[in-house]
């Protein structure tokens, strides 16, 4: 019951992940409808219910454009898990400030980097130029297409890509 179910607004537009119980909640309050299932059927004492993969909202709910949200975890799958100073793969990472905080930098998108704990330790409380390092590229906010805010979910959810891709 806990599995991930994609929720579409009333446009198709993909909105939200919620999970199993969750999604026949809302089908069977009217709210949604079932677009996708595929995963078998849910047995109770008396009926069965289609198990959803993909449902869709009955109304239209405004909300916001979906946006990455600024975390660790989001910075560093922007960043490829790759230290951006000296180019290592791992999966033990920090955020390092490009501009130190305590010379104004900005919590933001565009100065915060993936960064190993040696190219970190070594840049300390600098800046890249009185370090002299050098950033592999220009970080960037990345896109808030619905690809990227879903992608985690995608390689389990194949049968979601043709809802989530152009959104
Ligand atoms: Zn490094």
């Amino acid at each position: 019951m806990q599995t991930a179910v994609l929720v579409l607004n009333a446009n198709f537009e993909p909105i939200n992940i919620c999970n199993t119980r969750r999604a026949i909640g809302l089908m069977m309050t009217g709210k949604a409808s079932l677009v996708l299932n595929g995963r078998g059927v849910i047995r109770t004492i008396s009926q069965e219910y289609p198990r959803p993969s993909v449902i869709r909202l009955e109304k239209m709910v405004k909300r916001p454009r979906p946006q990455v949200r600024l975390t660790k975890r989001e910075i560093l799958r922007r960043d490829e898990y790759t230290c951006q100073y000296c180019g290592q793969q791992t999966s033990y990472l920090t955020i390092d400030h490009i501009i130190p905080r305590r010379l104004g930098g900005n919590h933001d998108w565009h100065n915060l980097v993936a960064a190993c704990p040696p190219c970190n330790h070594r840049k300390g409380g600098r800046t890249i130029e009185q370090a002299q390092m050098h950033l592999l590229q220009d970080p960037k906010e990345p896109p808030a297409s619905a690809t990227y805010i879903f992608a985690r979910h995608l390689p389990q959810n194949e049968e979601w890509i043709q809802f989530v891709e152009g959104w």
